[in-house]
């Protein structure tokens, strides 16, 4: 068992001066794997001088130094891919073949801010003023559970970028993958307090963070009520925030598509990565006309889902990551019953022959765009399926949520599909596949899913400040 005792400070492991210790769990099995001491408000302050410290000549450096410290970490993170993988599947109960795709992904997003930092206007010359964009300072980073690495990665690499030095406070839930992607920053040996990274509470190490008058911008990836918090605490100091919240995606299936290849797609979008993914398609808008071979559709694709062999190739759904997150999926699949939404697969308690906190894939039809299951971000694999008569009611359904992170269609004509996208109102929308696989582009969204964007030059822009000398 191991017990996580040190944060990653100034360049090393430091001891942590917080002494509260949680426990670390498998969540295929609720058994305990390991510890973490929690960081306290005196480990934030040590991070964020060495990143202040730091910041005086990183800010300075040259695009060519900056590219050079993107490579390092990239090759550093690789060189561990398979620990990596390895710990995300025992520590967050990811299938093996997503986690794959994600420890690789955040590995990349290194060398994709190295290739946008070329693209990012620095300086811009006019006839009477030079127009600079300057790294904001020291950066307070917030992540989530859900992809530890990219989420870190992601934060880490558009601050380099842009010459800001950064303090990561990462989910408490995800302290060993944590640790381990921590010892490839000391491996890749760049200059002390770049990066620095402390564990602990959402409320201590968190707050500390955010409260920092140190702190030049938060950037925060995490569910919308935290993000909501953050904003109001960010205020007094007139923090830059840069929030990448919730979503309650919709999936909207044209009359024309091809059901055959549409259900097994939608499936895919509702349940990547468990479920507990902020751009999930959790609702799927379905045209009346064809509701009954949908649902003959949806049945025989859930049961072909393989769940609980996480390190089988097509293995597709693991358990949940915690208690917390179990029963919280455990109440909405209640909430849909108790509302009268029709259970068309899935349910309450386990899948059959599982424990720890697996749940059930579930399929709700007849869905009110009212029910909790329709408005609320549920986090796991419960996907609601409500029925539209015309296009314009379809438009109507998708958008009426308080979120706009993410949209998906499935049609026969890309036209009348990209029609429908420019409809939407959602920080992207994807046609006709899963994910988004134009690297220039930004993610973010509309609405209660955040403010501001990552991604490319975008993420990168978030971290400069302009500033203008006239002559
Ligand atoms: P969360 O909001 O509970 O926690 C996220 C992080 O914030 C954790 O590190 C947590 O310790 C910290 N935190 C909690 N309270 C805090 C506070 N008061 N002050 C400062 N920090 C605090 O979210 P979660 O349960 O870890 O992750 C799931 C949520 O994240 C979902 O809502 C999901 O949609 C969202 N998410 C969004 C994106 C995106 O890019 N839009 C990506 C992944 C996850």
């Amino acid at each position: 068992m191991k017990q996580i005792k040190e944060h990653f400070i100034n360049g090393g492991f430091v001891q942590s001066i917080g002494t509260e210790v949680q426990n670390l769990y498998n969540p295929s099995t609720a058994e305990i794997i390991g510890t973490v001491q929690l960081g306290h408000k005196n480990d934030v302050d040590a991070a964020v001088s060495a990143a202040k410290r730091a910041f005086v000549s990183f800010s300075k450096t040259s695009l060519k130094e900056r590219a050079e410290i993107l490579d390092r970490l990239y090759r550093s993170v690789i060189e561990r891919e398979k620990e990596l993988n390895e710990l995300a599947v025992l520590e967050y109960g990811s299938p093996l073949t997503a986690t794959m795709g994600r420890t690789r992904a955040a590995a990349v997003s290194f060398l994709t801010a190295k290739e946008a930092m070329y693209e990012v206007q620095f300086k811009k010359e006019y006839e009477n003023a030079i127009v600079l964009q300057e790294p904001l300072g020291v950066i307070g980073a917030i992540t989530p559970w859900n992809a530890n690495y990219v989420h870190i990665c992601g934060k880490i690499a558009p601050a380099i970028a842009a010459g800001c030095t950064i303090v990561i406070k990462p989910s408490e839930f995800s302290a060993l993958q944590t640790q381990l992607l921590s010892e490839c920053f000391l491996s890749a040996d760049i200059p002390a307090g770049i990066i620095n990274v402390v564990n602990g509470t959402g409320a201590v190490a968190g707050g500390a963070l955010v409260n920092h008058p140190d702190i030049s911008m938060v950037s925060f990836t995490g569910s919308t009520s935290t993000g909501k918090i953050i904003r109001k605490q960010s205020t007094d100091l007139m923090k830059r925030v840069n929030l990448e919240l919730g979503g309650k995606s919709p999936n909207i299936l044209l009359d024309d598509c091809d059901l055959s290849k549409a259900i097994p797609l939608a499936l895919q979008i509702a349940f990547s990565n468990s479920g507990q993914a902020c751009h999930a398609g959790s609702r799927l808008i379905v045209p009346e006309s064809r509701i009954d071979e949908i649902k003959i559709l949806l049945i025989q694709e859930v049961n072909k889902l393989k769940i609980g062999s996480l390190y089988d190739a097509d293995s597709v759904v693991g358990p949940m990551v915690n208690d917390i997150q179990f029963n919280r999926v455990q109440s909405y699949i209640k909430s849909g019953i108790d509302e009268g939404a029709e259970l068309l697969v899935g349910g309450l308690g386990y899948p059959d022959g599982l424990g720890g906190w697996y749940v059930k894939p579930t399929v709700f039809v007849n869905v009110d765009s009212n029910m909790k299951i329709a408005k609320e971000e549920i986090f796991g694999p419960v996907l609601s399926v409500i029925a539209y008569e015309t296009e314009d009611e379809a438009v109507a359904i998708a958008n009426d949520t308080i979120y706009g992170l993410s949209g998906y269609i499935s049609s026969a004509s890309l036209e009348r599909a990209r029609k429908l996208a420019l409809q939407m109102v959602s920080g992207r929308v994807i046609i006709n596949r899963a994910v988004n696989i134009e690297p220039k582009s930004p993610f973010g969204g509309f609405k209660e899913s955040g403010i501001g964007r990552t991604g490319w030059i975008y993420g990168i822009e978030a971290h400069l400040e302009p500033k203008v000398i006239a002559f």
